[in-house]
């Protein structure tokens, strides 16, 4: 096979770079990396041949810098740019710099990216293609009052949308006439904040609506194949959570629809390179070929596109380095089928039980399942930095049917270790293991409506208190005397906190290498032969005397020692408060703390106010993402620490109210 490039850069970090590099080197390509401050150390800098430092951490003086990514692509000689996906990669000017540069990007044609990237504009030209859209306004006026009858006419529920909309951002459904005004403001702000764009559009809510999307893929010499569909149903805040292909319970009859109305799509921009068709489906009962719309184009590779190389054996990297060099598509239409179930889930540095608010902080643990494809973009000791999407991993399965597939991604999950910060992992498997994502009959609502049964700690069973126990206190296994008290076996009482409760046990220590946890209400289990390599556990359990191990990890935190525990394919976190700050886990309900770094963008009481349980004080946003901060009860607005634009520490009192009065 040729080479199609002798070298290529890649304007983007984290696991898509390196998705992509690895990819480049496997067809004989040399990279380049770019890389910001803080990234000077990042995996992809570290697997690229070269590595160009571009600016500080923001990313809007680093990675959306394209000037300064062309000069890095001349200064090394890169004869082609793969922007990867988000930041440039739908940037059309940014197309034209590398064209006129003599480069070439690995990607659609500025204008194919024109066309698709505005929302408003992207339906209208599907409309004329013979494409069903969702009904709803994409005209250019924007009063409130007009937009306003425009959603009475469509019908509600309806749904504002930022038309530069992506990443799920710049959207808010609307249920009644009533909160039209403010959501309106609302989705206008952080379109404007995200985007730089308030333009917006209103659609119908589709009720019970399925995310079902076709990969597309075109070439220069003008042919368009499609690569089947996937289905990413399991959102949060309209984000993909978890992504299968193909789509359960789709007919081959709907699926030709489908993916022929998604290559006329592609057709009628003149479109090469990947691209990803997304419809609207109706999912409220089997799906109809008259049953769904277009919603948007994404020209570019998206972050599911694993999932789809799954099921084909096609690495659509690699189909996207040799269109961009000219050559024809690899495979035509008749040569591409399904084979198998694939599934993706998303591992993001986050708290669901926060509202998924975006965690950061040092790996100071990850280990993945050999189970499962893992496309990462971080190693252990890494940092998830404030600056960028917090996506840790992607955990991806593969296996000849959907629930093979599914259960292999619960054990992946299981498998999965990370120390360091909040994951949704535990909230993933749940997901990956829930009935109604089990029987395949699900729709966007599903998380949802199920999600406290979804963030809902389980609770961790003795054994995984017995060592984490242990290794909370310390124990010194090898201490002669350390079961032996003139009164008997030596007994630690030991409080944990679980999820924000206290989960109380006690270790009785009976000889050096042996001890028994007891919890009310459970049986006792008892360790011997217990040794510690590092954070390494071994023991024998139970009359078999049958082997356990685990792993943990335990890292020291304001709060106490977080002790973070893995055996038996489950992992939980238990943190052992430091007594001595026993303020930490009074409930604060006396003031509103910022739940992260952010900027204040609307404060909302004063000094004197009284407000109600729930009632919104302020809103903040961080990582472009809004975040409404409400009041834990009624109450009186005793202080107010920030002001409306004002940059605040995660963890900062903004708000506090006066003492409750004594009943
Ligand atoms: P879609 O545009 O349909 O949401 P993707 O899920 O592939 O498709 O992601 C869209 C874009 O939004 C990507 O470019 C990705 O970088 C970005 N994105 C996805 N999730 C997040 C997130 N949690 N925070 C910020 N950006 C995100
Ligand atoms: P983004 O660019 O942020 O990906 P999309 O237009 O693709 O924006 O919408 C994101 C998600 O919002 C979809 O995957 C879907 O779950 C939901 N959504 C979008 N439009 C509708 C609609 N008209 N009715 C119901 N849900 C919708
Ligand atoms: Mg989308």
């Amino acid at each position: 096979m040729t080479r199609p490039f002798s070298k290529i850069l890649i304007a983007n970090r984290g696991e898509i770079a390196c998705r992509v590099i690895r990819t480049s080197h496997r067809l004989g390509i040399a990279t380049v990396a770019v890389h910001s401050e803080v990234d000077a150390r990042a995996l992809h800098v570290e697997l690229a041949d070269e590595a160009i430092h571009i600016g500080p951490s923001p990313a809007a003086e680093s990675y959306l810098v394209g000037e300064r990514i062309i000069d890095a692509a001349r200064a090394t000689g890169a004869e082609a740019i793969h922007p990867g996906y988000g930041f440039l990669s739908e940037n059309p000017d940014f197309v034209e710099a590398v064209e006129a540069a003599g480069l070439t990007f690995i990607g659609p044609s500025a204008q194919a990216i024109r066309a698709m990237g505005l929302k408003d504009a992207a339906k209208d030209l599907m409309k004329k293609a013979g494409v069903p859209v969702v009904e709803g306004y994409q005209g250019d006026r924007q009063e409130p009052e007009f937009l306003a009858e425009e959603a009475a006419r469509i019908g509600y529920p309806v749904l504002i949308k930022a038309r530069a909309g992506g990443g799920g951002k710049g959207m808010r459904k609307v249920d009644a006439p009533g909160d039209f005004a403010e959501a309106l403001q609302s989705a206008r702000r952080e379109g404007q904040a995200a985007f730089g764009d308030p333009h917006v559009l209103i659609e119908k809510f589709i009720t019970a609506p399925r995310h079902i999307e076709v990969q597309v893929f075109g070439d220069s010499h003008g042919r368009v194949v499609h690569l089947f569909e996937r289905d990413c149903s399991l959102q949060r805040r309209h984000q993909k959570v978890i992504e299968e292909a193909p789509a359960p319970g789709m007919s081959d009859e709907v699926r030709a629809a489908m993916t022929g109305a998604a290559v006329r799509a592609a057709e009628a921009i003149g479109y090469t390179g990947a691209g990803t068709i997304e419809f609207i489906a109706d999912g409220s009962a089997a799906l109809r070929t008259d049953g769904f719309w277009f919603m948007e184009m994404n020209t570019r590779l998206q972050v599911e596109h694993p999932v789809t190389e799954a099921i084909t054996g096609v690495d659509l990297v690699e189909w996207q380095i040799r269109v961009a060099a000219g050559e024809p598509l690899p495979l035509a239409q008749d040569a591409l089928s399904i084979g198998g179930h694939a599934f993706e889930a998303r591992l993001y540095a986050e708290d669901p039980a926060k509202g998924f608010l975006p965690a950061t902080g040092v790996l100071e643990h990850l280990t993945f399942s050999d189970r499962a494809r893992n496309d990462t973009g971080v190693t252990g000791g890494d940092a998830i930095s404030p600056f960028y999407d917090p996506m840790i991993a992607k955990v991806i399965t593969h296996a000849p049917d959907r629930d093979a597939a599914r259960r292999a991604l619960v054990s992946a999950l299981q498998e999965t270790h990370v120390v360091g910060t909040a994951t949704n992992l535990r909230f993933l498997t749940a997901l990956a293991d829930h009935p109604r994502f089990a029987d395949g009959r699900f729709d966007t609502g599903l998380i949802g409506t199920e999600l406290e049964d979804l963030v809902a700690g389980e609770s961790p069973g003795a054994l995984h208190l017995a060592f984490a126990a242990i290794a909370a206190l310390d124990l010194d296994l090898t201490d002669r005397h350390l079961g032996w008290r003139l009164w008997g076996d030596a007994v630690h009482d030991v409080i944990f906190m679980h999820d924000g409760a206290p989960l109380e046990c006690w270790l009785v220590v009976h000889a050096p290498r042996s001890v028994t946890l007891h919890r009310e209400g459970e049986e006792p289990v008892t360790l011997f032969d217990l040794v510690r390599e590092n954070g390494r556990f071994k023991a024998r359990t139970g009359a078999a005397r049958q082997r356990v191990e685990a792993t943990v990890r335990v890292a020291n935190r304001q709060e106490g020692r977080l002790v973070s525990i893995l055996t038996q394919g489950v992992s939980h976190e238990l943190l052992l408060p430091d007594l001595r700050k026993g303020t930490a886990f009074v409930d604060a309900s006396d003031s509103v703390l910022a739940p992260m770094t952010g900027v204040v963008v609307v404060l909302d009481v004063g000094v004197g106010d009284a407000v109600e349980g729930g009632q919104r004080l302020a809103v903040m946003e961080a990582m472009k993402m809004e975040t409404a901060l409400i009041s834990p009860r009624a109450g009186t607005v005793a202080e107010v620490h920030c002001t409306a634009g004002a940059s605040v520490e995660g963890g900062a009192v903004l708000v506090t109210l006066e003492p409750e009065e004594a009943a």
